[in-house]
């Protein structure tokens, strides 16, 4: 089973490029922030609960992600594989994954982490607003402190792969499909 993590700060451009893995490679797309944003839009009690931390760009609680993902794992029996976008986000859940997909024998084959410098970061958030609709994109504050959130509780992540030796980095500057081009190589040499 082909398992990957994508990792990156807000802006990345991990949505875009999980909707072309998931695609190439037949993946299930496991996006936490979508997962959320659609309890939000059906004003779930999970999603009155999310929008606080959502709005403001903080995280959901661990225990709360981490029922949500499972749920989603448990009900994707079909599964080829996943391709999870947005989460783990703290060291808490990524061994909270491990422990979920050890018992299913199906573990993380890689994490494929999108470099991408903070200014551009800014700019791409701002721009994507303009069609969004989502309140956490909308002003710079929110930005900066989804950019600081990511730099202190989620950035250890990174790490916490690369002990396993699973840690593959990408620089996502450039064209989609270059960008693209550059994660199958990564992904056929798994
Ligand atoms: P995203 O669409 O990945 O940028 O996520 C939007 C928001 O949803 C984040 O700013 C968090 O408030 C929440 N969220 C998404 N994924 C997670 C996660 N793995 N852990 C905690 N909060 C999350």
């Amino acid at each position: 089973m082909l398992n990957i993590v994508l990792f990156g700060p807000p802006g990345a451009g991990k949505g875009t490029q999980s909707e072309k893995i998931l695609k190439k490679y037949h993946l299930t797309h496991i996006s936490t922030g979508d997962l959320f944003r659609l309890h939000k839009q059906e004003n779930t009690e999970l999603g009155q609960l999310a929008q606080k931390y959502m709005d403001e760009g903080n995280l959901v609680p661990d225990e709360v992600v981490i029922r949500m993902v499972e749920a989603k794992i448990n009900s994707s029996q079909e599964a080829k594989g996943f391709i999870f976008d947005g989460f783990p986000r703290t060291v808490g859940q990524a061994a909270a994954l491990d422990e979920m997909l050890a018992k299913k024998n199906i573990p993380i084959k890689a994490m494929i982490a999108l470099d991408v410098e903070e200014e551009e970061l800014k700019k791409r958030i701002l721009n994507r607003a303009k069609t969004s609709g989502r309140v956490d994109d909308q002003d710079e504050e929110k930005i900066n402190n989804r950019i600081r959130v990511y730099r202190e509780e989620t950035l250890p992540v990174a790490d916490y792969y690369r002990q396993q030796g699973k840690f593959h980095d990408i620089h996502g500057i450039g064209t989609i499909d270059g960008i693209f081009d550059k994660i199958c190589e990564v992904i056929d040499q798994l």
